[in-house]
């Protein structure tokens, strides 16, 4: 890597760390020409997942939209930043994981995995969302549902 002060490609790595649990690789490099010592930060380049909705149209996997949709039933719910955070973080991981190697999911399996983290985060956010979700027709069907997602 081109040295910061003196822009010589010249340097050598004094430490390689993991940081954000292993997402990120952050390295103290030294310039062998002027002394200069400095950092450089690798990642691996996200490659855009791709939703197939129920009309068969696609587009690129949009974490926001997931904290929108759960910002919407978690609505003067007491349920912190850090826990929607936290949500739509794992929300991304099962998509990241089941889109794999095709780097596909459908809408549907999205929805899923929102009901299955605001179900275990928060009950009525989470019939707020199921509701509108799943337009359950009965009490039944509702039932049904949570019996599902307990096993
Ligand atoms: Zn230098």
């Amino acid at each position: 890597m081109k040295c910061p002060n003196c822009g010589i490609d010249n340097d050598k790595v004094l430490e390689t760390r993991n940081t954000e649990n292993g997402a990120v690789l952050r390295r103290r490099r030294e310039c062998l020409e002027c002394g200069c010592r400095y950092t450089s930060y690798e990642r691996i380049e996200d490659r855009p997942i791709m939703v197939i909705k129920k009309n068969n149209t696609r587009q690129t996997f949009n974490p926001e939209k997931v904290r929108h949709s759960i910002m919407r039933c978690a609505d003067k719910r007491s349920i912190s930043n850090e826990i929607i955070d936290k949500l739509v973080e794992n929300v991304e991981r099962e998509v990241r994981s089941k889109a794999g190697l095709k780097n596909e999911v459908t809408s549907s399996e999205i929805g899923e995995e929102i009901l299955r983290e605001l179900y275990k985060a928060d009950p009525v956010s989470y019939v707020r969302f199921a509701s509108v979700y799943r337009a359950f027709n009965d009490v039944e069907q509702f039932i049904d549902e949570i019996k599902r997602l307990r096993s």
